[in-house]
């Protein structure tokens, strides 16, 4: 498969944040959000046997290990090495960007799924077949860009009635939302997400996953 590398790091999202977590970074993707912090690893990247990249996990003797790119699941490949991953004992996680089945995916895996709003340009890309195979072991992130985001998303919430089927995470636009602001209106809403902010972002100001 075609990989980008693997990194030592703490997690910075999620419902891991701040926790020691392997990062196992894979090419391609067939989106092209206007936010995505990660186009390097669009293209190139070195061909690795998934063998190599789990034994190059297993050095590290990490609790927390987390598949993501790109686009992970653009290589069917990926399946495998979220199995032998989870076949290691750690508690794995995979970034995915909501376009692509889900079905599949090993079911010891946490799945961090986005649901792409408008201001990310991709949300024609959504599965929203995806949604009824999340469950509560899962995550739906929303990466907010405006107050439209946040309505659509809060739309998204009621229609699918979302916070009984997994963890919900909101996550401002870095550098373009601030922060606050979205802390405010999801306080005034009594929304039941969990905001996060990028905390690679602030220690390294660094890219992550999506
Ligand atoms: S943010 Fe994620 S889904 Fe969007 S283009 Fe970047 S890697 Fe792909």
């Amino acid at each position: 498969m075609s990989h980008h590398g693997n990194l030592y790091s703490l997690q910075g999202e999620s419902r891991t944040v701040g926790l020691p977590t392997v990062f196992v970074r894979l090419t391609g993707c067939p989106l092209r959000c206007g936010y995505c912090d990660t186009e390097y690893a669009f293209h190139g990247g070195q061909k690795m046997d998934i063998s190599d990249i789990v034994a190059e996990v297993a050095a590290y003797q990490p609790r927390y290990v987390t598949v993501t790119g790109g686009e992970p699941l653009a290589q069917s490949t990926c399946l495998e090495l979220l199995t032998e991953l989870c076949d290691l004992g750690l508690e794995v996680s995979l970034e995915t960007s909501g376009a692509m089945d889900i079905s599949k995916v090993d079911s010891r895996v946490s799945r961090v799924m986005d649901l792409k709003t408008p201001g990310s340009g991709e949300v024609s890309k959504n599965r929203y077949s995806n949604i009824e195979l999340l469950n509560t072991h899962d995550q739906l992130k929303f990466v907010i860009c405006d107050r439209s985001d946040y309505e659509w998303a809060v739309g998204k919430i009621n229609e699918y009635d979302l916070a009984q089927r997994c963890e919900l995470l909101f996550s401002p636009e870095h550098g373009n939302l601030a922060a606050t602001d979205l802390a405010e209106w999801i306080i005034a809403d009594n929304l039941p997400v969990r905001m996060q902010i990028q905390l690679h972002k602030y220690l390294w100001n660094d890219a992550q996953g999506h």
